[in-house]
């Protein structure tokens, strides 16, 4: 799950993370009085989107002046913003940031996450902030500074101190920097973050260490500790069918092919993935209805499914070990039913109660494909789709 930068500043505050003073506004008048009440000469009017990319897009502003200040809110709220990140379709900016305007000196990089290769969290810094990240790594990754983190000890002040040097921050800013390197860390472990990231990390005029931008993403898995992260959720933000998949518990993760997936088990979903592949088809999404496969959930799975309108065939494929068979196939029959499917559907059963179950399908008197194993199955769907095409 994603939060806005605004959000992701107040949480990694609360663990002494330095940041500038900001308000969020929702209205021009809020976005006015926002800066009168953070004071000073300077503001930085900011979009509150789940993308980066924002600087170069129009979706940051310097004012001069409070009037300024609400005239650039004015101008950005409900303006549909573009960036490298959002893809073409662009996102509607609903609320805006209004943050002190900070004399910046220097931009760095700092970014945490979790590394499947080393399977540690590992710390990454950079001199060349404000760019984005992996255009750096891809044109010149030796500038790019890594420590990996052991679990055991978490990080340590040599790991915060071989960052900063690594940043060629000098003086009392060591010390500075081994401070919010170290909050930074403490943040992302308390919060169960998959990946925190400050970019750009910024030297002031007068020496002091800021994180100008924030960006957060949590570990799913990790969010029932956090009520009062889930409560952050922007349903703006989230593709609409991963959003009903959430509330019913599915995991459900959109791709771009034309042959709907309904499976139990995350490692089954894949297998059936790639076999879809290997007979030259193209799934549409993964979709893993868990162990207690029940009506309700199916019959959620099926509209999730056909409210993807690049879906021209679904293919079904459950084993039924704690689950039964033929209560399986009842499910899927009442769905189909229930949802008037009106795309070819190949099921592929196995398990207690197959042959029940299969009886089921086959009397249920809708065209519904029987399989009798995942190369069969993938064979037939991938062909009544492309018959139909
Ligand atoms: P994005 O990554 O989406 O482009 P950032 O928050 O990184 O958005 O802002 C882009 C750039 O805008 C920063 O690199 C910085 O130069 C400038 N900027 C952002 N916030 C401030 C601020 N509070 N004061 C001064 N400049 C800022
Ligand atoms: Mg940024």
């Amino acid at each position: 799950m994603n939060i806005h930068e605004y959000q992701a500043k107040e949480l990694i505050k609360n663990y002494g993370v330095n940041v500038p003073k900001g308000k969020i506004a929702y209205t021009p008048s809020e976005a006015k009085n926002a800066a009168t009440e953070i004071g000073g000469k300077l503001w930085v009017v900011k979009a509150q989107i789940h993308a980066g990319g924002r600087g170069k897009a129009g979706g940051v502003k310097l004012a001069k002046s409070a009037d300024e200040v609400q005239k650039l809110a004015t101008q950005m709220l409900g303006m549909t913003l573009v960036t490298k990140q959002t893809g073409p379709k662009g996102r509607v900016v609903k609320r805006v940031y209004i943050e002190q305007g900070c004399d910046i000196k220097r931009e760095l990089y700092l970014g945490m996450l979790v590394d499947r290769d080393t399977s540690r969290v590992i710390c990454m810094a950079s001199t060349e902030g404000g760019t984005e990240i992996e255009e750096v790594a891809a044109t010149n990754p030796e500038k790019i500074l890594k420590v990996v983190v052991d679990p055991v000890t978490g990080l340590m002040p040599h790991h915060a101190r071989r960052l900063a040097y690594g940043l060629k921050l000098s003086g009392s800013q060591i010390q500075s920097a081994v401070a919010f390197i170290t909050a930074l860390y403490q943040a992302f472990i308390a919060l169960d973050a998959s990946i925190v990231e400050i970019n750009p990390l910024i030297v002031t005029g007068d020496g002091q260490l800021m994180a100008l931008d924030a960006k957060v993403t949590f570990d799913d898995n990790a969010l029932f500790r956090h009520p009062n992260i889930e409560a952050l959720r922007d349903e703006n933000e989230e593709e609409p069918t991963e959003l009903l998949a959430t509330k019913h518990s599915l995991n459900y993760i959109k791709l771009d092919g034309n042959i709907g997936c309904m499976v139990n088990g995350a490692g089954l979903a894949m297998a059936t993935m790639d076999i879809i592949k290997l007979y030259g088809g193209s799934p549409a999404n993964f979709l893993d209805v868990g162990g207690g496969a029940t009506k309700e959930r199916v019959t959620t799975a099926f509209k999730l499914i056909l409210s993807d309108s690049n879906v021209e065939g679904i293919l079904v494929n459950i084993f039924g070990g704690i689950m039964r068979c033929d209560v399986i196939a009842e499910g899927i029959v009442a769905a189909a039913r229930e949802v008037s499917l009106h795309v070819p559907l190949v099921v592929r059963l196995e398990g207690t109660n197959v042959e029940l179950g299969k009886k089921i399908l086959q009397q249920s008197g809708l065209p519904i494909a029987s399989a009798n194993n995942l190369a069969d199955a993938a064979q037939k769907i991938v062909q009544a789709v492309r018959e139909g095409e």
